[in-house]
């Protein structure tokens, strides 16, 4: 496809709305399926108004926007972030839709916020909103309907919180929501599984190219859960990690970071900044940096018109949810730079959430070993189930991707029907 006829900008949605149509051309359906799998399900803002520690007032909006459910109860994280909006909020839920399809679990998409900067509320603050957000949304979610999970600035307390307010409502139900504290249902494994997640998909994309982990260099874009513990885990593979940046800075040693030190040094400090075993390094260059994988781990975007041109790596794995944007990913699409969509390279986290919900429904929690084997299953044959669509198609990996995703959900519409 010309770069002429990708539109320059576009936000998330439209993005994501961009890469949907395509691959409903790819799949031949028809305009009536189009329609019903892009409108969202349900749509919901409410307003978040708590009592702030020093007695003021504060005023919040919060969003849930479940998009489809046709392949099961929909599922996705919630997310504290000053930039969360309808918009955004819209995408990210589409994007649950196909990655849990991709994935090939038994579910749909929802994606949901508080447009808050979590870092400015005190604990008993973020405990106040998130249990004001759980008295708004608690009658459209649930173990059958929607299960939120963590993501950007949400951690296991947060939805330890969410659970211990629904549970007012509903009586004890730990399967209300993934991702939560051991000692109330979480799963072992599902704090480390969507980097654990990024590994194994890293793992399968080098196999296919006769590559492994070991002798291979990788930048990290994003030092949160999801970055570091991809970090942590390719490091442990003889990955040799040569920068990282989070919110702190950047960092860059040639000879390898030793990812263990810098946990502690992040552990102790808050952030990479200042790490003694790697010289500092200007953030903006990160993406640029030569390595064979790069790895986005932070906010959506960030590889654009503007920086891919700088991109010298030859693999990207995206971590992130929608870290490249479509001008971006035509541009490296000509250069020939591989990339690993995000729909498949972090379903990790979504799929543990669905074993920890497995686990809840059962009663039955499951060794570690049981979650990460399983894991690498899902992802191994997700990988294949990609491949085959793109051979089909004759396409990308994104491509290959959406088409899967967007295709299994299509079938499941199809099959349930309509009202005659
Ligand atoms: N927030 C994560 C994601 O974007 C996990 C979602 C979940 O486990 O439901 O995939």
């Amino acid at each position: 496809m010309a770069t002429n006829l990708v539109p320059q900008v576009m936000n998330a949605l439209e993005a994501t709305n961009f890469y949907f149509k395509r691959a409903v051309k790819l799949l031949g359906l028809d305009s009536k399926v189009e329609r019903s799998l892009l409108i969202p399900f349900r749509e919901i803002k409410v307003e978040c108004t708590i009592p702030k520690d020093d007695g003021t007032l504060a005023s919040y909006i919060g969003f849930r926007v479940q998009h489809d459910n046709s392949r099961g109860q929909m599922k996705g994280g919630i997310r504290y972030h000053p930039e969360v909006e309808l918009n955004e909020v819209n995408a990210l839920a589409q994007l649950m839709t196909w990655k849990s399809a991709v994935a090939n679990i038994p579910y749909g998409g929802a994606k949901g916020g508080i447009g808050c900067n979590p870092r400015d509320l005190s604990p008993t603050e973020l405990e106040r909103l998130t249990r004001v957000f759980t008295q708004k949304i608690h009658d459209v979610i649930g173990p059958h309907l929607d299960i939120p999970a963590p993501d950007m600035g949400t951690n296991a307390q947060t939805m330890a919180w969410i659970l211990d307010e629904y549970s007012k409502f509903h009586g004890y139900t730990p399967a209300v929501v993934t991702g939560k504290p051991v000692d109330l249902g979480g799963s072992l494994g599902r704090e480390a599984a969507t980097g654990r997640g990024v590994l194994y998909a890293t793992e399968a994309l080098l196999k296919d190219h006769n590559l492994s982990i070991r002798g291979q260099t990788f930048v990290v874009q994003g030092f949160g859960n999801v970055g570091s513990w991809a970090s942590k885990l390719i490091h442990e593979k003889g990955g040799k990690i040569k920068a990282v940046s989070d919110v702190t800075g950047a960092i860059k040693n040639n000879s390898g970071i030793d990812i263990t030190a810098l946990n502690e040094h992040v552990r102790m400090t808050g952030g990479v900044k200042g790490f003694e075993g790697a010289n500092p390094l200007d953030a903006a260059a990160l993406l640029a940096e030569d390595c064979d994988v790069l790895i986005p781990a932070a906010l959506g975007g960030v590889i654009n018109g503007e920086t891919a041109k700088d991109v010298s790596a030859k693999f990207i794995v995206e971590a992130a949810n929608h870290p490249t944007d479509p001008v971006a990913d035509e541009i490296l699409a000509k250069r020939g730079v591989i990339i690993l969509p995000d729909i498949y390279a972090n379903c990790g986290g979504v799929t543990v959430s669905y074993f920890e919900w497995v686990q809840n429904i059962q009663g039955f929690p499951w060794e570690e070993e049981k979650v990460n084997t399983n894991l690498k299953k899902y992802m191994e044959k997700a990988y294949l189930s990609i491949k085959s669509t793109c051979q089909t198609h004759n396409c990308s990996h994104r491509m290959g991707a959406f088409s899967l995703g967007v295709g299994r959900v299509a079938k499941a519409t199809l099959l349930r029907g309509w009202e005659a």
